[in-house]
């Protein structure tokens, strides 16, 4: 193996959260190299890539799109758990009628943190995408203790402009994992008898006020006409604003 391929391998081993032993133990190389690499990883490594706090340099998770659409998944229906000392675990949970999305979701999930690997498991008609890193928290600072509609979620800065740059993909993660497609069945009274009429729609539902508002806030940037239907939960049911939307997400597959 090439000795660069080797420094990236022990650093994905160590951000995983395997202990600098386990790590050496398992590449063969000296503690010593390993504390080094650790100290300070080369600029190309993909530790530095990816995580916006650990990063010898301030930059924003990589690539963008797929941050904004992970971000969505995690503040629709995402967890992420303190596991071992830490390291944590980020949970999307996936409906099983939707082997589309739990493979966009893994993908996803692989592309923002590409030194972890992304497992699957499978329960109650649901599939768990979940991925192991100690940098889960330093991209998603909306980790906190209790419900997410228990406290206040704030995007920092740099979220808020990757979000600004990618409201599609953010609102993709966001309906995907939290929100609904269907089909509204609208009655007209017509000369000629009774039509119905279908159309699609969307609702995302949410109990937290802050997730709605962000959801709003893209939904504005993409020129999508949206209004609250209940105190948790907007929807988009104007014929242009579905077809918009549409390009964005479209049904659940
Ligand atoms: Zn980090």
């Amino acid at each position: 193996m090439h000795a660069l391929a080797i420094r990236d391998e022990a650093l994905r081993l160590l951000a995983s959260g395997l202990s600098l032993s386990e790590t050496s133990r398992q590449t063969g190389v000296s503690l010593n190299t390993i504390r080094r690499w650790r100290a300070g990883p080369a600029a190309d490594s993909p530790v530095t890539r990816t995580c916006v706090r650990c990063a010898s340099r301030a930059h924003a998770p990589a690539p963008a799109d797929s941050y904004a659409h992970l971000l969505g998944l995690y503040l629709g229906d995402g967890h992420i758990v303190a596991c071992r000392k830490g390291v944590y675990l980020l949970s999307i949970y996936c409906d099983n009628h939707w082997p589309g999305l739990i493979e966009e979701a893994a993908t996803t999930m692989a592309q923002v943190m590409p030194t972890s690997v992304v497992s699957r498991r499978h329960r109650n008609g649901c599939t768990e995408v979940k991925s192991l890193s100690k940098h889960w928290p330093h991209l998603f600072p909306q980790h906190g203790p209790g419900k997410k509609h228990e406290r206040a979620i704030v995007l920092e800065p740099w979220q808020r402009e990757i979000v600004s740059a990618h409201p599609g993909r953010f609102v993709r993660g966001l309906i995907h994992s939290d929100g609904w497609r269907g089909t509204n069945r609208v009655r007209r009274d017509l000369p000629s008898g009774v039509r119905w009429y279908e159309y699609p729609r969307y609702h995302f539902k949410n109990e937290s006020s802050d997730i709605l508002a962000l959801c709003g806030e893209a939904l504005d940037l993409l020129g999508v006409a949206w209004r609250f239907n209940n105190r948790n939960e907007l929807s988009v049911a104007r014929r242009e604003a579905v077809e918009l939307l549409d390009l964005h997400v479209g049904p659940k597959y």
